[in-house]
C-alpha cells in the first residue's frame, strides 16, 4: 500500500535568485489510486525458455539463477530495433511486493542483468539515441521512483556521513566498483516534498534521515552521473489536479534546480501513470508563481508506470513521450522479462558500431 502523500511544507527554491512561495496543497489519499494502478496490466509474462526456466513465484522465494552460459553461449544477432527494458523500482527493503524489492533481490537483479550482457543507459541517452555499447551487449534502464530513504540513506559515524551500503544507491555504487563498465546511469525520479520521507530521500528523522541531508544526496547523484527525473512536487494525481497540473510539475523541476542550479530535467515520470486531462501539459507548460515569475518546463521523455519493455528509439513507432516500463515485482521478474525478449526475437543487441542501426537481417547506415 502506498503512503498518503501530503504537502508538508515549503521547500526553498532559489531559482533565478528568487524564492518560490509555497501554497498549501490538498492532502490526498493514494490508497485507492494504488489499487487502481495495481490493476493495470503489467509487463507481459511470457513462458520460460530452455535452460532459463524460472518456476519461482513472486512472493519472495528464491528464483533459480540463470545458468552462467545463458549469455555468451548463444549467438544473439545484432538487433538495434529490439526492445529495451526500463525497469522500475520503488522501495528497497525486507520483502518483495508490488512496490518493494528486497535488498538482496536488487543485488541479484544487477548480477543477472550484468551476466546476461546488459549494461545501463539513462533515459536521456535513450532519447538521444546514444547507445554506444560493444557488439553483443544490450541496454537496460533502471529507474527508481519516489525518492524514499530506502533508496539513499546516510549513516552518520563520528560526524561523517557514509552511504548506507544497504540502500539502493549504496548497492549501485558497490556494483559499479566491482564492475566499472556498469556505469552510474540509473535514473532517479524525485519527489521533493511528499509524506513518509519521500522528500529527496528522507527528512524529519524518518529512517534516521535528517532534513539537512536532502540536498547533499541529490547533488551527489548528479555529480556521479545519475539522471535526475521529475516525479512532480508530491505525487498528486495529475488527472485530478485541475488547474494545478502545471504548478505540481513546475515545482518539481524548481526543487531540483534549487539543488543543482541549471540542471536540465529531461525526464518526467507520471505519478501512478496518470495523465492530466490535457496531456500536452505533461510534456510542456508553465506556471506563474505567487511572486509573478513564470517558470516553464519541457520534457524529452515521459515515463509510464507499466506497459512492458520499451521500443528502441530507432524504431519509427518509438514514442519518447510515452515510454513504458516494467515494475520489478518478485525474484523472477527480471529473468522473465529477459527470457521473453529472447524468445520473441525482441532483444535489443548492439552491433558495436554507433554509426549504424543493425536490423536482424541487414544493417542500415544512419542518416544524420
Ligand atoms: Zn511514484
Amino acid at each position: 500500500m502506498l503512503p498518503r502523500f501530503t504537502f508538508l511544507g515549503c521547500l526553498a527554491a532559489s531559482v533565478t535568485s528568487a524564492t518560490v512561495a509555497c501554497a498549501r496543497a490538498d492532502s490526498q489519499s493514494t490508497d485507492a489510486i494504488a489499487a487502481e494502478a495495481a490493476s493495470v496490466t503489467s509487463a507481459p509474462a511470457p513462458g520460460p525458455r530452455g535452460s532459463l526456466t524460472s518456476t519461482a513465484s513472486d512472493t519472495g522465494r528464491a528464483a533459480p539463477r540463470p545458468s552462467e552460459s545463458s549469455f555468451g553461449g548463444r549467438d544473439f544477432p545484432a538487433n538495434e530495433l529490439g526492445r529495451i527494458p526500463v525497469l522500475e523500482y520503488h522501495l528497497i527493503g525486507d520483502k518483495n511486493a508490488t512496490y518493494e524489492r528486497t535488498r538482496q533481490g536488487l543485488r541479484d537483479d544487477l548480477e543477472t542483468l550484468y551476466r546476461r550482457g546488459y549494461r545501463p543507459i539513462s533515459i536521456a541517452e535513450m532519447v538521444d539515441r546514444k547507445i554506444d555499447l560493444p557488439a553483443g551487449q544490450s541496454p537496460v534502464v533502471l529507474v527508481f521512483d519516489d525518492a524514499s530513504p530506502s533508496q539513499f540513506r546516510y549513516i552518520e559515524r563520528n560526524g561523517e556521513l557514509e552511504i548506507d551500503p544497504n540502500s539502493a544507491v549504496g548497492i549501485l555504487i558497490d556494483f559499479n566498483k566491482k564492475h566499472p563498465e556498469w556505469r552510474n546511469k540509473t535514473v532517479f525520479c524525485l519527489l521533493p516534498t511528499a509524506q513518509a520521507g519521500r522528500a529527496f530521500f528522507g527528512d524529519k528523522g524518518i529512517e534516521g534521515q535528517k532534513t539537512a541531508w536532502r540536498f547533499q544526496k541529490v547533488k551527489f547523484l548528479a555529480d556521479q552521473g545519475f539522471e535526475l527525473c521529475n516525479h512532480t512536487l508530491y505525487h498528486a494525481r495529475l488527472d485530478r489536479a485541475g488547474d494545478r497540473v502545471q504548478e505540481f510539475i513546475a515545482r518539481g523541476d524548481l526543487a531540483i534546480d534549487s539543488v543543482v542550479p541549471g540542471y536540465k530535467v529531461r525526464t518526467m515520470a507520471l505519478p501512478l501513470g496518470m495523465w492530466p486531462q490535457n496531456r500536452e501539459l505533461a510534456k510542456r507548460g508553465s506556471w506563474r508563481d505567487p511572486k509573478g515569475r513564470t517558470v516553464t518546463y519541457s520534457y524529452d521523455a515521459i515515463l509510464e508506470v507499466t506497459g512492458g519493455p520499451a521500443r528502441s528509439p530507432f524504431d519509427p513507432l518509438f514514442n519518447q513521450h510515452s515510454i513504458p516500463r516494467v515494475i520489478v515485482v518478485g525474484d523472477s521478474a527480471v529473468t522473465r522479462t529477459l527470457n521473453s525478449l529472447e524468445k520473441h526475437g525482441q532483444r535489443y543487441v548492439s552491433d558495436g558500431n554507433p554509426r549504424t542501426v543493425a536490423k536482424p537481417a541487414q544493417t542500415t547506415a544512419l542518416r544524420h
